[in-house]
């Protein structure tokens, strides 16, 4: 079978990152999220770190060339041999090009593009509830999943807060830098045949049913 590698494609705030990390468990693939990278190198406060920081606090997207090499590293690393799970990467076209440049040289390509999407007021009900956790990263909804005890992870006890580009007022820019940047990679994946549209306004288990029933059929046809 080739190898499974996966985008996962959408709004901020619409539920992908929610969905590529059950995926990545039950399928056991790595779950390459560049935002997780990014503040990762924000909290350990590293050269990459201190220049995305401003562009990720003002919700505008880091410039290519910082993305493309980290996401370079990442997929070369041994627990990607089977394949992996992209999680907001890539977010341009050029993105894009670089990342397929680098796949076929290894005889590669994208498997398929998954699309979430949802009106915009879910998806900004989505964001403004968000909680995430400072330690593991795990994600919460203060009014529909919340943590069991306030301000604690439910899975690994660490403290959780609201991202600064979580704000209400950081959402309208990065929802505009999504609609000029990232939208355009849907016609995109859709050009090339490797688009797959959720809708993504139901319950989490339900649309994660529809990505594993898809998933596997890309399995076999594989
Ligand atoms: P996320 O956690 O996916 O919402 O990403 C948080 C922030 O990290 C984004 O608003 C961008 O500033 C930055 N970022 C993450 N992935 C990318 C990417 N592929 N290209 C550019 N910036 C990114």
């Amino acid at each position: 079978m080739s190898k499974l590698i996966l985008v996962f494609l959408g709004p901020p705030g619409v539920g992908k990152g929610t969905q590529a990390a059950k995926l990545a468990t039950d399928l056991a693939l790595p779950h390459i999220s560049t935002g997780d990278l990014f503040r990762d190198h924000l909290k350990r406060d590293t050269e990459l770190g201190q220049k995305a920081k401003g562009y990720m606090n003002e919700g505008k997207l880091v410039p290519d060339e910082l993305v493309v090499d980290l996401v370079m590293d990442r997929i070369a690393a041994d627990d990607c041999n089977e394949g992996f799970i992209l999680d907001g990467f890539p977010r341009t076209v050029a993105q894009d090009e670089s990342l397929e440049k680098a796949l076929s040289a290894n005889d590669q390509k994208v498997s398929a593009a998954l699309y979430f999407d949802a009106p915009r007021e879910t998806i900004v009900a989505r964001i403004s509830g968000r909680r995430t956790c400072k330690a593991c990263g795990a994600m919460y909804h203060a009014e529909f999943s919340p943590t069991a005890k306030d301000g604690v992870c439910d899975a690994c006890g660490g403290e959780t807060y609201q991202r600064v580009d979580d704000a209400a007022e950081k959402v309208s820019e990065r929802l505009s830098e999504y609609d000029n940047k990232t939208g355009p990679l849907v016609p995109h994946y859709r050009e090339k045949g490797v688009l797959k549209q959720f809708d993504a306004e139901g319950g989490v288990d339900d649309i994660y049913g529809q990505v594993k029933a898809f998933v596997e059929g890309l399995k076999q046809g594989a």
